[in-house]
């Protein structure tokens, strides 16, 4: 039987980014994180034996982990080839731990044209490039009845509001502490925290 902490050692191995893309945001969740909800979505019953797609897949970590939780399949959506090159490695270094399906979408998001019974995604928060949290959610909410979302804390308000008005509500809120890396010449410090929040969400 997996257990949580085995969960974050097997995916504290997976590869990152190589070469990080900061206009679209590229920062993978850490694995002790990316555990934590996984585990939490699991024990809330949405992981094992269901069809799941992870939105801006990136190198896959959120995926993966559902895989290797019992997940039936794992849609991977992801625009960067790179990074969905990444994913494919590691799900190569990980193939005996899991029996679920899984595909790897290049593709953006908005064109994902997939059904699922759940969505997880760590989607670029809009920082960088406007409202692309806004497009990613509401992608989400035409995919599958069930979605975990990572956004700044900061923004709960505007997530709460537009889950609202397309008949979603907010189950359950996980409050993290996100490392950013440093990745980019311009970070002064080492370790940047950033105050992030996954927002469960159900269709009503
Ligand atoms: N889910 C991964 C990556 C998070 S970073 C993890 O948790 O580690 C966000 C990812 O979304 C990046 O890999 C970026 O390339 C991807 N992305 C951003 N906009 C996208 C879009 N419109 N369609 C598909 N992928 C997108």
């Amino acid at each position: 039987m997996l257990t949580k902490s085995k969960l974050a050692i097997t995916l504290s191995k997976l590869k990152t980014f190589e070469n990080p893309d900061l206009q679209s945001e590229q920062y993978a969740t850490d694995s002790e994180s990316a555990a934590l909800i996984l585990w939490n979505a699991f024990m809330n019953g949405d992981v094992e034996g269901k069809a799941i797609a992870d939105f801006g897949a990136g190198t896959g970590i959120l995926g993966i982990g559902c895989l290797l939780l019992g997940a039936k399949s794992v849609y991977f959506v992801e625009r960067d080839r790179e990074a969905l090159a990444v994913a494919e490695q590691n799900l190569a270094a990980v193939k005996e731990k899991i029996n679920g399906n899984y595909e790897l979408m290049l593709r953006d998001v908005r064109n994902a044209e997939v059904k699922a019974d759940v969505i997880i995604q760590n989607p670029p928060f809009g920082t960088k490039t406007a409202h692309a949290d806004r497009e990613f959610l509401l992608q989400a909410f035409e995919a599958a009845p069930v979605v975990y979302s990572f956004h700044k804390t900061a923004t709960a308000l505007f997530v709460e509001r537009l889950a609202a008005a397309r008949g979603f509500s907010v189950t359950n809120r996980y409050g993290l502490s996100l490392p950013l890396k440093q990745q980019h010449s311009f970070h002064k410090r080492k370790i940047h925290r950033v105050e992030v929040s996954c927002f469960r969400m159900e269709r009503t």
